[in-house]
Formats: structure tokens, C-alpha cells, sequence
């Protein structure tokens, strides 16, 4: 059966944990240890073929910024996460983004950007949906505004990296 490294990058607090375990367990959980970085494993059909996602939630405590580099080499698929109410972690994304292209050596590598904390409506938020949707029309990449507290949004995050991962 087919196995995809998925590696869920982002600045602290924009939500790759809360994704993560709705993913894994189905559950919004309100707090979760920031520190905590942790692999899990689960089995989704795509497109009618069975994929089994390793994901690796990490926490950006990287002692070292060499760290982050094994991570992505070791990754296949980066869900790229940023939160729809932080300017900074809209921002902060292209440097990620830079990060996995430099390690790689080459733009051709699977990756999603979701905008997360979509629930979040009114004065709270600082990125618009455009913004958004005109960075990953940049980079060529599926644009995806998450809610952790919706399952099946969640879901389709992680079905849209398998299939750029059967891709690219
Ligand atoms: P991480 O540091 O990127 O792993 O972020 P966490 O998953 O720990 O989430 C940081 C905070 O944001 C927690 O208080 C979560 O409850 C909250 N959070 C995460 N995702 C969402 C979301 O989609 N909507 C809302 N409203 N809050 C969220
Ligand atoms: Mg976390």
C-alpha cells in the first residue's frame, strides 16, 4: 500500500496540532501542548486507492535550523499552514515555503497551503481570502481555508495533498 510523508510546517499557534488530531482522533481540541512534535499514522482512500499518511505534526522548537532541513527532506507532501487572524504567519509562510524549495532543489515539490481558523469571522482577522488564494495561485498550489473545528474540511486537506503528492 501506498505511504505518504506528510510534514505539517507553520509558525507556532496557527493551528498544525488542532489539524492534526481532527484528522487523527476526529476531535477539536481547544489546548494542546505547544512543544509537543509527533508522528502519526492513517489510512484514507483517495480516489477510490488506499494511502496510508504518515504525518509529522512539528512544533517549530527546533533547537537547530538544521532540524527543520531534515524534516523536509525526509518529508514528501507540506501542508503549509498559516492562520487567517496573523498578518506575521501569512507572512511568515513564504519564508517556509523558501525553506522546503532551497532543501529540495527543485519547485516542483507537493505542497497545500491552508488558511486555517476560518471560523473566525470580523475584526479578527488579518488575511483576506484573496491574499490567500493569490500567494498559492503564485506558487501554483491548492489554496484551502481550514476550520480544526470542522471534520470534513479537515478531511479534505488531507485528501488534497495526497493527490498533489500522486502529481508532483
Ligand atoms: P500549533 O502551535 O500550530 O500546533 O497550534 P495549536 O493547534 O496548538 O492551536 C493554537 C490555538 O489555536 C489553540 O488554542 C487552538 O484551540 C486554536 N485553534 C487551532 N485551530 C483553530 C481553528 O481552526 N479555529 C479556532 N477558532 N481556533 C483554533
Ligand atoms: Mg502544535
Amino acid at each position: 500500500m501506498k505511504e505518504y510523508k506528510v510534514v505539517i510546517l507553520g509558525p507556532g499557534g496557527v493551528g498544525k496540532s488542532a489539524l492534526t488530531v481532527q484528522f487523527i482522533s476526529g476531535k477539536f481540541v481547544e489546548k494542546y501542548d505547544p512543544t509537543v512534535e509527533d508522528f502519526y499514522r492513517k489510512e484514507i482512500e483517495v480516489d477510490g486507492f488506499p494511502a496510508i499518511l504518515e504525518i509529522l505534526d512539528t512544533a517549530g522548537t527546533e533547537q537547530f535550523a538544521s532540524m527543520r532541513d531534515l524534516y523536509i527532506k525526509n518529508g514528501q507532501g507540506f501542508i503549509i499552514v498559516y492562520s487567517l487572524t496573523s498578518k506575521q504567519s501569512f507572512n511568515d509562510s513564504k519564508l517556509i515555503r523558501e525553506q522546503i524549495l532551497r532543501v529540495k532543489g527543485t519547485e516542483k515539490v507537493p505542497i497545500v497551503l491552508a488558511a486555517n481558523k476560518c471560523d473566525i469571522v470580523g475584526p479578527q482577522r488579518e488575511v483576506t481570502t484573496e491574499e490567500g488564494f493569490n500567494l498559492a495561485n503564485e506558487w501554483c498550489v491548492p489554496y484551502i481555508e481550514t476550520s480544526a473545528k470542522n471534520s470534513t474540511i479537515v478531511n479534505c486537506l488531507f485528501t488534497e495533498i495526497v493527490k498533489e503528492m500522486n502529481l508532483k
